[in-house]
């Protein structure tokens, strides 16, 4: 039997995917990331509890990260083709010394992976609303989180409430469908 939360949540759904601006796809698309930020990054969170110093952590976590994994995919059935290499970008990104670069970007509306009708508007600057009005030059890779898998040149544009507040610093975010499969 579904719980309460199910069935809010497929409530949600219905109503996210009949916005002029989404569609199904784009909403399956966007909550399937959150769900891998979440299996990757508490992954790694509960790997950390068994490593007992800095040295070679990366490196550790890995090998820690990509067994959890496989344990985790066997029991539920289902498999992750990169798994491996999804576990590689994540602890890179964890690792990795920030840089900032400046990032150029076509376009002239948000490109949020759930949909977005955000356009770049100058009636709310300077208000508590801007952020749904001004669109930022976004890597599409965060710049802080480059590694072997994602190209630090990549640009997009995001709306600024897309950009901070939910894209942030996750990862899910830049990967596009290929590591999903
Ligand atoms: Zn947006």
């Amino acid at each position: 039997m579904k719980g309460p939360n199910e069935l809010a949540f497929e409530r949600m759904i219905r109503i996210a995917e009949v916005l002029p601006w989404s569609s199904r796809e784009a909403i399956y698309a966007g909550l399937s990331r959150i769900i891998l930020e979440q299996i990757m990054s508490t992954s790694v969170s509960s790997a950390l509890l068994s490593i007992e110093s800095d040295e070679e952590v990366g490196r550790k976590l890995k090998i820690l990260v990509k067994s959890s994994l496989r344990g985790a995919m066997e029991t539920a059935e289902v498999k992750l083709t990169h798994s491996d290499d999804l576990v590689d970008i994540y602890v890179d990104a964890f690792d990795k010394k920030h840089s900032r670069t400046r990032i150029s970007s076509t376009g002239d509306k948000c490109n949020w992976v759930m949909g977005c009708p955000g356009v770049e508007s100058a009636t709310f600057r300077g208000t508590r609303f801007e952020p749904f009005t001004r669109l930022d030059d976004d890597h599409i890779f965060p710049t802080s989180r480059t590694g072997r898998f994602a190209e630090a040149g990549l640009g997009q544009k995001l709306c600024r409430y897309h950009n901070i507040f939910w894209k942030g610093q996750h990862i899910a975010f830049a990967l596009d469908d290929f590591w999903l499969l």
